[in-house]
């Protein structure tokens, strides 16, 4: 495979360091990151006080996902949320499925979500399934009808759309709102029996049409659909709605704090009359909850330049626009695991990003300055050249080999050692050397020195290049003088490029990643695929490596010194062929990009 694209914006390899590679005052923000892990928020306000109040025993929330899809970042703010809180507070939490839309929903999401938040470092007090309360919601909804508080109807959803009214317009009574019990009570059983045909029917709540809060006018409870549950089978041909279903399995549970996100502001005054509306026995409000559970609600978050929503990452999926649900492209958890990105990376991201009562929208920088500060104190170091050039020095004896010492971080000695084997041929970055370069550019040039990093002073003798004038290979001397970071007279070498002995060297294929959408929201669009980055990958299929990464633990990061921080990709890497993912840069290039103008 041939060099696919080039990087949109400077190149990564250009935002080199000439000095010392760790900087301290970015080690204190990753200490103060590392300290907000149990941030304090509104929602923490009212649990601790909820208990100190005696309400509850202790904090019970669930996380509730669909399982209609892989989760994504957007999720991972949920499950710190929702299980950070129990963690804090010494409660629990149970991770529900929420899974009353047949149609949509599979073991395979199911299972990748388990996977995912137990990835992500949580254990659920208990594993539950909406699906496994369909009897008991069934009953509700009898004890509903019984009551008078429920009736079947078949207007069809344009005259239900019509009757609803508007924000402004109240809506108008159903004329099947007055259906006597005992009617009602018999359509809903010939519903369950599968005597209609999807749409035709519908069981409504009997609240009220006239109310402002449009949730509230006769909103369905249940209704018609002949699929197949991945887990119930072919047991049910009537489903229960989001709003019925939730509020009840929470109570079920013992749920104390059911949060979610804003959406469902007008939906709590929902949650909360059916379960004013139903008879719990004492035995379904769980021992943590003396009260009925309280629905809370917070702001979602997105991130810039992705997409948070599995109906829309579902589409790039099948339409071939990444490479599954796993691409290191998405912000999906499995392919930021799959990129890189530790559980505790993401943990600190939520943490930063906290709860607020407000829809965020977050840039980039502070997911890729999550993961820089974890790999940063916690990745190797090692070398690595992704495009390579090949270096001769000539004063070099050629059957002579050496190896330098060198520590695998600069700042934690506990990392240990390796050693780094050094020859006559080396490979360097193709960008650390340039034809004609400009005078502040302190790498190779013709006539020009440059250290190579914990080895030796290199000139630039001769340039070799190819019929068509492109380089080919570079002929140097070196100065044995030079070794330690010194030279014998004192001259001082500004430029340090990193290199990787030729006759060592690794072949591998490094994948290079950029932002996979090229507008901040590309969630707005009608078809997401329009904003796509074509540049979104690039693939270095020669790229040369020091041999001490290949034995190193598949689940290794590496710092490439000078170029970023990477992994071995679970998916395709194999010992005799590796191939890497670059998880992120060293440093923002966006941004600098972006100041530069
Ligand atoms: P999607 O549109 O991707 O399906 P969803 O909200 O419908 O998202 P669910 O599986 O229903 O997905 O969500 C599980 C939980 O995660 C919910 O409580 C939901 O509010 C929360 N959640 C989903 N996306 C975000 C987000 N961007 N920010 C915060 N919380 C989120
Ligand atoms: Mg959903």
């Amino acid at each position: 495979m041939a060099l696919q694209t080039a990087v949109a914006g400077p190149s990564f390899l250009r935002d080199l360091y000439t000095a010392a590679p760790y900087n301290s005052a970015s080690f204190n923000r990753h200490q103060n990151l590392m300290s907000k892990a149990s941030p304090n928020h509104f929602i923490r306000s009212i649990a601790s006080n909820d208990i100190k109040n005696g309400k509850h025993e202790y904090v019970y929330t669930r996380f509730p996902p669909e399982p209609n899809g892989y989760l994504h970042l957007g999720h991972a703010k949920s499950i710190c949320l929702n299980f950070g809180l129990a963690k804090d507070l010494g409660g629990r939490c149970n991770l529900r499925f929420d899974d009353t839309n047949p149609e949509k929903e599979s073991d395979e999401y199911m299972q990748s979500i388990k996977d995912s938040v137990a990835w992500l470092g949580f254990e659920w007090d208990k594993l539950c399934y909406a699906s496994d309360y369909f009897d008991e919601l069934y009953g509700f909804a009898l004890e509903l009808i019984d009551k008078g508080l429920a009736y079947v109807d078949d207007l069809s959803a344009e005259q239900m759309r019509e009757y609803r009214g508007t924000l402004t317009e109240p809506g108008k009574n159903s004329p099947n709102r007055d259906r006597p019990v005992a009617e009602n009570r018999a359509l809903f059983e010939q519903m369950r029996d599968g005597e209609f045909a999807e749409g035709e029917l519908v069981l409504r709540a009997k609240i009220d049409m006239a109310s402002p809060n449009i949730s509230m006018r006769d909103p369905i409870l249940y209704r018609i659909r002949y699929a197949h549950h991945y887990r119930a089978g072919d047991k049910w041909c009537i489903y229960p709605m989001y709003d019925f279903t939730h509020c009840i399995s929470d109570a079920l549970e013992g749920i104390t704090h059911s949060l979610c996100t804003l959406e469902f502001q007008d939906n709590r005054a929902l949650y909360d009359w059916i379960l004013e509306n139903i008879t719990l026995q004492k035995n379904h409000i769980g021992e943590a909850g003396k009260a009925m559970p309280r629905q809370i609600e917070f702001g979602r978050s997105n991130l810039e330049y992705t997409l948070a929503s599995k109906r829309k990452l579902i589409q790039l999926v099948n339409e071939g626009h990444v490479n599954g649900w796993d691409d290191p492209r998405l912000t999906t958890l499995v392919g930021l695991r799959r990129r890189g990105y530790t559980p505790a990376s993401i943990r600190n991201f939520c943490a930063e990003i906290g709860v607020t009562k407000k829809d965020s929208v977050i840039e980039m920088t502070v997911l890729e300055n999550a993961i820089r500060h974890d790999l940063e104190a916690n990745a190797k170091r090692a070398f690595g050249v992704l495009d390579p050039l090949k270096v001769v020095l000539t004063n070099y004896a050629a059957e002579q080999t050496e190896s330098f010492v060198v520590r695998n971080h600069p700042k934690d000695e506990s990392m240990g050692t390796r050693e780094l084997p050094f020859g006559r041929e080396v490979y360097i970055d193709r960008d650390d050397f340039m034809l004609d370069p400009p005078e502040d550019f302190f790498r190779l040039g013709p006539g020009r020195e440059v250290r190579l990093r914990y080895g030796y002073a290199i000139r630039c003798e001769d340039v070799i290049q190819d019929d068509a004038g492109e380089v080919v290979e570079l002929r140097c001397s070196y100065d044995p003088l030079s070794a330690q970071g010194k030279t014998a007279d004192g001259r001082k070498i500004k430029g340090i490029i990193h290199w990787v002995s030729a006759a060592h060297a690794i072949d591998a294929e490094v994948r290079v990643y950029d932002r996979l959408f090229n507008q901040a929201n590309p969630g707005a669009l009608d078809d997401v695929t329009e904003a796509l980055n074509p540049n979104s990958l690039t693939v270095f299929d020669n790229a040369k490596l020091e041999p001490s990464v290949i034995e190193a633990d598949p689940q290794q990061h590496f710092q490439f010194e000078r170029v970023g921080y990477f992994c071995f990709d679970s998916q395709d890497h194999q010992p005799a062929k590796p191939v890497l993912n670059r998880t992120v840069s060293l440093r923002d290039s966006w941004a600098k990009a972006a100041a530069k103008g």
